[in-house]
């Protein structure tokens, strides 16, 4: 992580959000007044989208410039969260989400013609005026409690070695608490029950919502049965292994345990 990088306008939100390949463009204390006067070479003359947000006026942009003046920094959307306020964390999200959104759907899915914005957030065609919407990805991510003890995983796919919790995306045609219900099986052989709402995160990665529950063990013996776990076991709050870091939901609900 870059040690001397801070946000320039700490309290006010940034005007400019720039990316790279999902990177996000940062700059030092040293450049005094930046991002609202970047210079032209950094915001690339391509997309410039811009929305209109708290009666201020934000824009996204993709940059192609590899090389950046002094003071400037390309820094990994995930890795900008321990470096930023929370509200403009996430406002880069929505930034990233959007610019997703424009570069998958650049063509009508109907007839083929080209989209254009029609709004901050949606497109229309210029042929035959389908108009799209940004879709989410929903994903639940649970907590299983078995008394004073808590369901902890460790995924195949996770980056780091450390045990997080069930999760997976929400299929069409069903609800929240049956996704909970079919991931605890698929990938542990568990049944639970009483299933409550914690809360819910934006996911830009690249575009989703992440929705935490806690769940109560109902019956069932523990087997990595769809072959996306490395492991999975009970844990007692005096025995926790490495978890994940702060920024993510299974955090938040592990934290949330620790402290009940
Ligand atoms: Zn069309």
């Amino acid at each position: 992580m870059p040690d001397k990088l801070t946000l320039v306008a700490t309290q006010k939100l940034m005007k400019y959000y720039i990316f790279n390949q999902g990177r996000l463009l940062l700059c030092g204390d040293e450049v005094p007044g930046v991002p609202n006067v970047l210079p032209e070479c950094v915001a690339c003359e391509g997309l410039r989208l811009f929305v209109k947000d708290d009666a201020e006026e934000h824009y996204m942009a993709r940059s192609h410039q590899e090389q950046l003046p002094e003071g400037y920094q390309w820094v990994d959307l995930r890795e900008s969260y321990h470096l930023l306020p929370e509200r403009i964390y996430l406002k880069a999200g929505k930034a990233s989400e959007l610019l997703y959104f424009d570069q998958q759907h650049r063509y009508c899915g109907i007839c083929g013609a080209p989209m254009e914005w029609a709004s901050s957030i949606s497109k229309r065609c210029t042929q035959c005026g389908e108009e799209l919407w940004p879709k989410l990805a929903t994903a639940i991510i649970v907590l299983v409690h078995r008394g004073e003890e808590a369901l902890l995983v460790k995924a195949r796919n996770f980056r780091r070695d450390y045990y997080g919790l069930v999760a997976g995306f929400v299929e069409t045609g069903e609800t929240l608490e049956e996704c909970v219900q079919r991931e605890i099986m698929e990938e542990t052989g568990l049944r639970v029950e009483n299933i409550r709402y914690f809360g819910s995160q934006p996911w830009p990665y690249p575009m989703g919502l992440m929705i935490g529950f806690h769940a109560d063990y109902a019956d069932g013996e523990i087997a990595l049965r769809d072959g996306e776990l490395r492991d999975a076991a009970f844990f007692t709050r005096d025995n926790i292994p490495a978890i994940p870091g702060k920024m993510s939901m299974a955090r938040m609900l592990i934290d949330d345990w620790l402290g009940s």
